[in-house]
């Protein structure tokens, strides 16, 4: 079985940067995960170095500062995050710097050049905020507002569970423009951290994820320049969901590869743990289950592929393909991780093995970027 990916898939350049990535989480983020779970999340200088090493923006053009690779290399990132033991602390904190793809394709001119060079660089962090207190799933219904008065835009409301809120310089707002208008009257509105009437509030306890911070933010009239709207007033669903579908391939991606992680770890660990006088391995039940697990993971390494073929063949992403393997492979991921921790006994349930924090990370997957309920009603959509 390929891990953590098949290279006949990728070019030589991805498999570089492939190698700079995986050192770059072996020497800068493993070593310091446990003190950034204590402390929320890493500190101002380790983006500075994220972008010094150039794993910041790695498919934005080099006219706005980037490297100018595509989007396989943000799945390469994907995937070496998710088989790290760093992936499952870090993970939205890392993805989050996906915001710079969204403000490429959809920001104005000025916007790119204002914003793109500094996130590059690890200067500048950004939110994507979209979820509400009381509108998670049905996007359409959130009732953040953005009126026009003269050049400005006035902002009121709140979102929550905002990945990378404490450290972002700007979040990119879902507002309702024209409320009487439901989908059709959301936009995107560039909020600065620093704009008067913004307020950044608590920062969330989670069940994982503890290296990535999560919070509420609110908008009390809040003034920014007409210029902060991003794309075409009324075409903000489209945006919005534009991101997302993009992390609908990214979290697969990043859950394949933790599932595979939890599975090797655990075959190490069954090996080597006696029980009645034998390696537990060598039970019956352990045998065939570790069976299952490879064949699933086989399969489900066989359907990432064939999504990342066709976005070589494309150049785009098949939402329904992205919505499929959101809900098998994040669904296949829960039942992998459950069952490896189930393996290490004991163990499992301690922070010291990988397991541990691979099952608390799995379980944000089946959740964010879209339920499996959601992803049951695109795919549902289509039949
Ligand atoms: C750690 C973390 C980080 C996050 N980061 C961000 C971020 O950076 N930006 C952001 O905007 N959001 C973020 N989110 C929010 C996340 O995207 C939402 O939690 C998710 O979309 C679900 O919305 P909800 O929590 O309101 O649940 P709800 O939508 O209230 O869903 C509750 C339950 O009802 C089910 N349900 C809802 N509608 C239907 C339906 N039509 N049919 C069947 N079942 C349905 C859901 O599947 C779920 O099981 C984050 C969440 C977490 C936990």
């Amino acid at each position: 079985m390929y891990y953590p990916h098949n290279p006949a898939l990728w070019d030589e350049e991805h498999e570089i940067f492939r190698q700079t990535f995986r050192r770059f989480l072996e020497e800068e983020v493993e070593p310091n995960v446990d003190r950034w779970i204590e402390i929320g999340g890493p500190e101002p200088e380790f983006w500075l170095k994220a972008g010094e090493v150039g794993i910041l923006g790695v498919d934005i053009p080099e006219e706005y500062g980037g490297p100018g690779g595509d989007f396989m290399y943000r799945m390469v990132i994907a995937e070496e995050l998710g088989y790290s033991p760093a992936g499952a602390s870090m993970g939205p904190a890392l993805i989050g710097d996906g915001c710079s793809e969204i403000l490429y394709r959809n920001g104005t001119e000025e916007q790119r050049r204002k914003w793109l060079p500094a996130m590059v660089k690890g200067e500048a962090r950004a939110g994507l905020a979209i979820t509400e207190p009381a509108s998670g799933s049905d996007v359409a219904s959130m009732r953040t507002t953005a009126v026009r008065k003269g050049d400005e835009w006035v902002v009121n409301g709140s979102k929550t569970y905002i990945s990378n809120a404490k450290d972002a310089k700007f979040f990119m707002v879902g507002c309702k423009t024209d409320p009487a208008a439901g989908a059709q009257g959301i936009s995107v509105i560039i909020v600065e951290a620093d704009r008067g009437g913004f307020q950044l509030g608590r920062d969330l306890n989670k069940m994982g994820n503890h290296a990535s911070n999560t919070a509420e933010i609110f908008f009390d009239n809040v003034h920014v320049p007409a210029g902060n709207l991003m794309g075409v007033e009324g075409k903000g669903m489209g945006i919005l969901l534009g991101g997302v579908n993009m992390d609908r391939i990214t979290w697969p991606l990043i859950g394949h590869a933790a599932a595979t992680r939890a599975f090797h770890e655990t075959v190490e660990f069954v090996k080597n743990r006696n029980s009645f006088g034998q390696p537990v391995f060598e039970f019956q039940n352990t045998r065939f289950k570790l069976a299952e697990i490879k064949t699933e993971l086989a399969v489900g390494r066989a359907f990432l592929d064939e999504i990342i073929r066709n976005y070589r063949a494309n150049g785009k992403l098949d939402m329904e393909l992205c919505a499929m393997a959101k809900l098998w492979v994040c669904e296949m991921e829960g039942r992998i991780i459950d069952q490896c921790v189930q393996f290490h006994g004991g163990a499992g349930y301690m922070d010291e093995y990988n397991v541990s924090r691979l099952y608390t990370g799995a379980r944000l997957h089946r959740i964010f970027a879209g339920t499996s309920e959601i992803m049951r009603l695109i795919i549902s959509r289509t039949i």
